[in-house]
This record gives structure tokens, sequence and C-alpha cells, in this order.
């Protein structure tokens, strides 16, 4: 036992010292201090590449406004000549998601969503929530959570590679498709890096803004918008019975009784230039309007409950009243009450008939009676049965070109299924193929703007809105008015058309 023991630790030590030559003296650009890191710049360089390689197949770039990519990527470098890592070679890039987020690779790509860009109201936000990731870059806090990682011997499932502003908790999201592509658990993005590296950012970024000509405050006010983005998805989930996201970044405290944070941005106040630029709220609106708002043309687009989807080229109607939630795997729809719910879910190449795949896909035995049938000139199998927990459900499967669309509806008790039968039955045989002139005509919402007029209110705003049930929040989030305050007259404010 000894022995063994005695050999372990040599290894252990031989290890150690390994790392140690290999990391060499890492000095941390920000501090100047040897930091224990076992990234070089170049490695940081290469894993930031290779990520970033993944991110035009993951989310993709936002490229119907390529006035929109320039501008936010010249604010990028102005803030990065302006940092403690002048020479890498940065890379700001908008990528397509209506997700709020923003996020960095080591070595100096940083991501913004067009999501997050909605709801900011001058460029002095915009160039906070890219100073904010720049500070993660300049602090090397995924080098920094690698290295710590690897040396507690943890580290082959945590990776730290990915610094975003909040991930969504729930639901297969495309951030989640660039965790899981990185290989990473999640834990520590879900949660951010921690207080300390979230402040270290924070006052990294309110240096640089300043430094740029920039109010640091502005820092403070983007952490009020990702406040309130909270607070808004608090209340809408508990409407919609899911768990609200979760901000990385963000802590329990408001930002406005956050001293430590009114602290950082305060002192970097003695880096302002003798002379600043306003916040740039006039510019910022201009570059954002025409801006797709919401799911995309190639996430596939919610009106009036219908769901239409161009590529794919199918649209389908869930029942008129039940909420949605268009996910990037599949459609979910929950009736008023909660007690049934549909989900649109896709499967590619199928192989069989329907009636195979609906007998394979819902685990039915051969007892299962399966009609098939050809609706709207589909190929269509639709069957009534129960879920293993005995939950009485309707499925249609429906083959279209390369693909196949399985619907199914399922209600909590028998009564709540009898009472929402025929809204299931009627979503499932409302799937058609789209026509060549109805693939043209579907396009996204945009970010609009227009002068507020007196005594213009958002709930009258609201009414001629297509955002539906929640347009009023959504209109004071996107104005930077939430929860209340309304449109000032003469003053532009965003609306969405
Ligand atoms: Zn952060």
């Amino acid at each position: 036992m000894t022995t063994m023991s005695s050999v372990s630790r040599l290894k252990f030590i031989i290890f150690l010292g390994c790392l140690f030559l290999l990391a060499g003296c890492a000095v941390n650009p920000v501090t100047g201090k040897q930091n224990f890191t076992l990234m070089t710049e170049a490695e940081e360089i290469r894993k930031g590449e290779k990520a970033a390689a993944e991110v035009p197949a993951t989310y993709g770039i936002y490229d119907e406004l390529p006035a929109l990519q320039d501008y936010v990527n010249e604010i990028g470098q102005k803030l990065a000549k302006n940092s403690h890592r002048p020479q890498l070679n940065y890379h700001f890039t908008v990528v397509d998601s209506p997700q709020v987020n923003a996020f960095a690779l080591p070595g100096g790509y940083i991501y913004v969503t067009r999501g997050i860009l909605a709801y900011l109201n001058s460029e002095a936000e915009l160039a906070a929530v890219l100073a904010h990731e720049l500070g993660h870059v300049t602090a090397r806090h995924s080098v920094r959570q690698y290295s710590a990682a690897t040396a507690a011997n943890v580290a082959a499932t945590v990776g730290g590679i990915v610094a975003g502003i909040f991930v969504p908790q729930l639901g297969g999201t495309a951030a989640q498709g660039v965790q899981s592509l990185l290989g990473l658990t999640g834990n520590v993005l879900l949660s951010g890096y921690g207080r300390s590296h979230e402040l270290e950012a924070d006052r990294l970024g309110a240096e640089y803004l300043a430094r740029s000509g920039y109010d640091p405050q502005a820092m403070i006010k983007v952490i009020r918008v990702l406040k309130n983005q909270e607070l808004f998805d608090i209340a809408a989930a508990q409407d919609e019975g899911r768990e609200p996201r979760r901000y990385h970044g963000l802590f329990s405290t408001h930002p406005d009784n956050d001293t430590r944070l009114q602290e950082v941005v305060g002192e970097a106040q003695q880096y302002a230039q003798p002379l600043p630029v306003d916040d740039l709220r006039t510019e910022f609106l201009r570059q954002t309007t025409g801006m797709a708002f919401g799911d995309g043309v190639n996430q596939g687009i919610v009106r009036q409950n219908m769901f239409r989807h161009k590529e794919m080229g199918f649209t389908m109607s869930f029942p008129h009243d039940w909420r949605i939630r268009n996910k990037p795997n599949e459609v979910v729809a929950i009736s008023p009450d909660g007690d049934a719910v549909m989900v649109l879910s896709r499967f590619e190449n199928p192989r069989g008939s329907p009636a195979d795949l609906a007998r394979e896909r819902l685990g039915l035995g051969s007892s299962t009676e399966i009609l098939s049938m050809v609706n709207n000139a589909l190929p269509m199998a639709v069957v009534t049965s129960k879920t293993q927990n005995g939950q009485p459900f309707k499925a249609g499967v429906i083959y279209l070109g390369e693909n196949a669309y399985l619907v199914a509806g399922r209600g909590d008790s028998h009564i709540a299924f009898e009472r929402h039968q025929p809204a299931i039955s009627s979503a499932i045989g409302s799937f058609r193929a789209l026509t060549v002139a109805e693939k043209e005509a579907i396009k996204p919402l945009e970010i609009r703007t227009i002068t507020a007029a007196k005594g213009m209110t958002y709930a009258e705003l609201a009414r001629e809105s297509p955002l539906g049930i929640q347009a009023e929040g959504y209109l004071r989030l996107l104005n930077g008015q939430y929860p209340e305050g309304e449109p000032v007259p003469g003053q532009l404010i965003k609306v969405v058309k």
C-alpha cells in the first residue's frame, strides 16, 4: 500500500511539474501577475478558432443587414483597442438567434444575438455588452476556469469555453448546442463564471467603455435591461408552467441595489475621456431598424397560432387560444388551463410507412389500431391511444418531402382529453404543404421606429401589435421602460411590425 501511494504521489508531482513547464509563466494581461494557467495564448487562439468554426452552423450568422454587422464590429474594435489585450485579432459578430444572449470564445471571438440587440436602446448599451464580453477575454476567464478545473482533475467535462451573458435553462437551445459541440456540461455556463469573474468583466468592461469615450454607467443600464428580462420571464414562465430562464452573470440583487457593482463601475470614471460621446441612441435605433425580431424564417414562424416553415415547406394551425413555444427541435402548444399539450416534431429520412413510424416512435403494440389515409394530399397515419402512464393522446404522422412530422396531443386526464380532442384533431388535420407563393410571403417580424405622438400609450400600441397577449410587456422591454412608463411625446420608440 505504502509503495503504491508513493508511486501515485510521485506521478502527481511529475504531472504538476509538466503542467507548470507547459504553462510557462503565463502572465495575466489584466493584472500583470502570473496566473496558474495551462493554456498558452497560441493554444487559446486555436481553441477559439475551432469553436468559432461551429458557430455559423449552430446559430447562423445574421446576414440580412450587413451594415449592422459592420457597425457592431466597428464598436467592438474600438473597445478592443482600448483593452488590455489590444494585440489579439478580434471578431465581433451578430448571430441569427432570437435569444437574448452574448458570449465570448477564447482568443477574441465575441458574439451578440440579434435577440439582445432588440432590447438595447443606445450605442453605449451595445458597447457595454461587447465590453463585458471583452472583459472575459482579456482576463482570460475561460482559460483560468479551464486551468483550475484541469488542475483539480475534473476538467475532462468542464471547459468554460463559452462566456455567455445568459443561457436559457430549458429547451435545447442553440446556445446549448454550442455547449454540447464544445463538450461542455453546461454547469459553469448556466451560472456564469461566478460572482467574482462577472464583477471583473463588468469592471473591465466599464473601463473599456470610459477609455473609448462612452459613459461607463451604460454597463449598469445593460444589467438593468437583463434584470427586467428576467423579471418579465419569471411572470411569463409562471403563466406558461415552465422554469424561468436563468441569466448568466446576473445575481439576485437588483443592479440598483448592488453596491459592489456600483463601486466597480464607478471606478471607471477615472478613465473617462475629456470629450465623451453621448449614448448615441438615435444612431443605434437607425442601425437596428429593419432587424428581424423573434423567430426568423429559418426557425419557423408563428402568427395567430399558425406555424409556418419556409424551408421545410409546411404549415399547421394550433388551437387558437393555446400558448405556443417554438423551440429549435420542436414546437410545443399548451392549452389555456395547462391540462393538455401538443408537440410537433420532425424526423429526417423516415423508413417504412407513416403507420410504421407511428408504431415505432410511440411504442405502440401490434394490437393498437392505426388509421392510414391521405390528408391534404399527404400520406398520414392517425392513432388514438394511451401513454405508458395511462394518459390519453392522439397523434398523427405525416410524410412530406424528406421528412416525417409527428403531431401529438395529450390530456392530463380523460376529462381533459375529451374536452380538447376536437381541437387536437383539427390541429393534426391542418398540417399541409405550403404553396410557392405562400413560402415567398413568409417574413419575420421586424423592428421599426416611430415618433411617439402625444398621449400615445403602450397599451394602445399593444392592441395593434402582432406580439400577442404579452405585447404591452414586450413593447416596454424593447424601449427600456419596463415595468411601467409610457412613450415620451416626440421621442423615437421601437415597435414591431
Ligand atoms: Zn459574463
